[in-house]
């Protein structure tokens, strides 16, 4: 693998020479424009590169927040029309089951907000258990087939459950069953030093156990990121840049995909990103503020 360029360290004419490798910059929000708060210098970082003629997008596999959280987050960050110009898996579904002509039920082992986002687009969806019962034996009313339901989705679950799991795995039985995945991410950065899990994990125990493969409508699905491209009107997967600080989910999706990959060390050391058996990215830089004085 060929070793990541420190973009930071670039003279200005090979500065310039990376500036004129890319057209379009998608990026991912959490972690690269804001954490907790904005992270500085991130809102500049897209007003001086869209001033060099470049067009941007957004690429989150975050379906957790709602139109009105984006934009508030999008604002603080001094960044305009973000959420116009912004991909998440869960709008990626509903297209992708519109195209379908689907007309079944989708069982949800995901957010409301995904849930939400697919019954404005005229799905008929259900989810829960919220709570399993106490005794296994009761267990057995998780394992009764609905003829009516036509896809699972499993997008951000964090009360994902045993009889979740259960109902599943009982609908996907049947192969015409459509097995959707959005967010896939195993992991998640909420503080430095502290393994937390992410609901990608539970998708994962789906797969196993079905020995199917989901259509996989978020990071780092290749048909997730040719989803964006298709909103942002590009055709050319060369000509772009993707930005991101998670290397599953970031890098791979850039990689899938055939884009350029830029990685923010905001969750990761150096060291981490040279430590991956197979994914690199082809630059790297502290965070997006530190190339505003580059710009
Ligand atoms: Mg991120």
């Amino acid at each position: 693998m060929a070793e990541p360029v420190n973009l930071t360290e670039l003279s200005s004419s090979d500065f310039k020479k990376f500036l004129d490798s890319f057209d379009y910059v998608f990026s991912d929000c959490d972690g690269v424009i804001w954490s907790n708060g904005p992270l500085p210098g991130s809102g500049e970082f897209f007003k001086k590169i869209k001033q060099h003629g470049k067009a941007v997008h957004y690429v989150s596999n975050n379906s957790l927040r709602t139109k009105q959280d984006y934009e508030d987050k999008f604002k603080s960050s001094d960044i305009e029309n973000g959420f116009e110009n912004l991909t998440i898996p869960s709008v990626a579904i509903a297209e992708y089951l519109k195209s379908l002509n689907f007309n079944k039920k989708i069982y949800c082992v995901a957010c409301h907000e995904t849930v939400h986002v697919l019954e404005r687009a005229g799905f008929q969806c259900f989810l829960g258990p919220d709570y399993g019962a106490e005794y296994y034996i009761e267990y057995l009313q998780y394992l009764v087939d609905d003829l009516d339901v036509g896809a699972v989705v499993f997008d951000s679950d964090f009360r994902v459950n045993l009889p979740r799991l259960y109902k599943a795995l009982t609908y996907l039985k049947r192969p015409e069953v459509i097995f959707i995945s959005g967010a896939t991410d195993k992991h998640v950065p909420y503080k430095p030093g502290c393994l937390v899990l992410g609901t990608g994990i539970f998708t994962d125990i789906v797969v196993n156990e079905t020995k199917r493969q989901p259509v996989q409508l978020g990071k780092p699905g290749k048909l997730f990121g040719e989803f964006a491209m298709k909103r942002a009107g590009v055709t050319d997967p060369s000509r772009v840049l993707f930005i991101g600080d998670m290397i599953e989910q970031d890098v791979g999706l850039g990689k899938a995909t055939g884009f350029k990959t830029l990685l923010v060390l905001t969750n990761n050391t150096k060291e981490d990103m040279l430590a991956h058996p197979t994914l690199r990215p082809d630059y790297f830089a502290p965070s997006l503020g530190s190339l505003v004085p580059l710009l």
